[in-house]
């Protein structure tokens, strides 16, 4: 038999005179999400891009990957017939055949305007034929089972099963922005917002190892590791933080220190951010979720950025960005046991109004610009890859 799955994208149909770079960019996603697959060419055609499976592919896991591949709509793992009514007749009877079903419909698209029938007649041909040699009932409105044959410029697809992609944007095609990753549960599902649309993200996490155990930075390597298979290769900087930290326990009262942490994470972020090409930040924060999370204390957290801000969570509950989590795997990695390098350090009531005022002036003796260019210098990277090969640690 002859496998193919026909692809179908969403909204990059839509971009005009940059939809060759849309779809390029799918497609060599495509390519990389089923690298080791025994997937073949893929092959652009009007409106759809067309993934050849070889012999010995695995259907289910082909599925499996294209699922998690930004950009997508929908698909569906098709046989492919000859340009022909008979043939397209007979392998939708053929598929009938294989499952179970009480009621059907047979739903013909023709991209292929010179093919000589209209969608309609091979509907009727083909629903007739299944009718008399499987059985069932037709049944346009809600059928059991829907029979779709794709008649396109030098073959015809016939399948049964439509999947559902993540749609957005392909991954790359909006540039690259850096996340800010706690090893919590928000973070990583603000990556992936961003990820959906479009975005590469380089990854980093701030710890305060050895004052802290290694968990923080092997959860965050976790988190990359799940978040990578949707981007393909990464890079995580770990950010030894604990002595901006102990500076700022020097010269600022507790209440103050949460918000004058986000300040030089943000501030050594960016130095990171700009030195990795990424021309946004990206953080989990939730409008209110907690007391760093006020509209008075995100306002002096974001003074001292220059580059944007990106919050994609700050309007969604907390269930919600759960389910999320969950449905992308990420939630069991979040979950585990850390050290967050700022719980440790967090007073039981922190300031939910600073002022950019009072902020200035504790950070007048702390020797910023000395920090951040300390902190940024003892980075450790690590690259990923998402299938394949583990890269070693850099
Ligand atoms: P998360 O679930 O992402 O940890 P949170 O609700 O716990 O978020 P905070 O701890 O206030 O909120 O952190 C707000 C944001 O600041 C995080 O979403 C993340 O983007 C960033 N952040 C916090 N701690 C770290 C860290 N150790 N390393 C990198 N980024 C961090
Ligand atoms: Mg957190």
């Amino acid at each position: 038999m002859d496998r193919h799955v026909v692809i179908h994208y969403h909204e990059i149909a839509l971009k005009g005179k940059n939809r060759p770079f849309f779809e390029n960019r799918l497609l060599e996603n495509i390519r990389k999400a089923t690298r080791g697959l025994h997937a073949g060419r893929i092959y652009k055609l009007p409106g759809r891009l067309l993934l050849e499976l070889l012999p010995e592919a695995a259907e289910s896991e082909v599925s499996r990957r294209l699922a998690r591949v930004f950009g997508i709509a929908n698909f569906g793992p098709a046989v492919r017939v000859p340009l022909d009514l008979d043939a397209m007749a007979e392998e939708a009877v053929r598929q009938a055949g294989e499952q179970p079903f009480e009621s059907f419909r047979i739903e013909t698209r023709r991209a292929n305007k010179a093919f000589p029938l209209i969608s309609q007649e091979v509907n009727v041909e083909a629903g007739r034929r299944v009718l008399e040699r499987v059985g069932g009932r037709v049944n346009l409105g809600d059928p059991g089972l829907t029979i779709h044959i794709e008649i396109l410029f030098r073959d015809a697809f016939v399948y049964t099963e439509k999947l559902a992609g993540p749609g957005g944007l392909p991954v790359g095609v909006s540039g690259t922005v850096a996340t800010l990753l706690s090893g919590g549960i928000d973070s990583p599902v603000a990556a992936l917002r961003m990820m959906r649309r479009g975005c590469k993200t380089v990854f980093f996490h701030f710890h305060s190892f050895p004052m802290t155990s290694l968990a923080s930075q092997e959860k965050a390597v976790r988190l990359v590791e799940a978040l990578t298979a949707y981007q393909f290769t990464s890079r995580l900087h770990l950010i030894p933080f604990l002595e901006a930290q102990r500076r700022i326990q020097v010269s600022a009262p507790p209440p103050y220190r949460v918000v004058l942490y986000r300040r030089m994470m943000l501030r050594i972020a960016e130095k990171l951010a700009r030195r990795e090409g990424a021309l946004a930040l990206v953080t989990g924060e939730s409008l209110g979720q907690v007391a760093s999370q006020t509209l008075e204390n995100i306002a002096c957290i974001e003074a001292v950025a220059t580059l944007p801000v990106f919050r994609p969570l700050i309007g969604t509950d907390k269930q919600e960005i759960i389910e999320e989590s969950k449905r992308a795997g990420l939630f069991e990695i979040s979950i585990l046991p850390d050290e967050d390098c700022c719980s440790l350090m967090v007073p039981k009531r922190p300031v939910t109004r600073s002022s950019a005022a009072d902020l200035t002036v504790m950070e007048a003796d702390l020797g910023v610009e000395e920090l951040v260019e300390a902190c940024a210098e003892k980075t450790e990277m690590r690259r990923f890859e998402s299938p394949g090969r583990a890269v070693p640690a850099a």
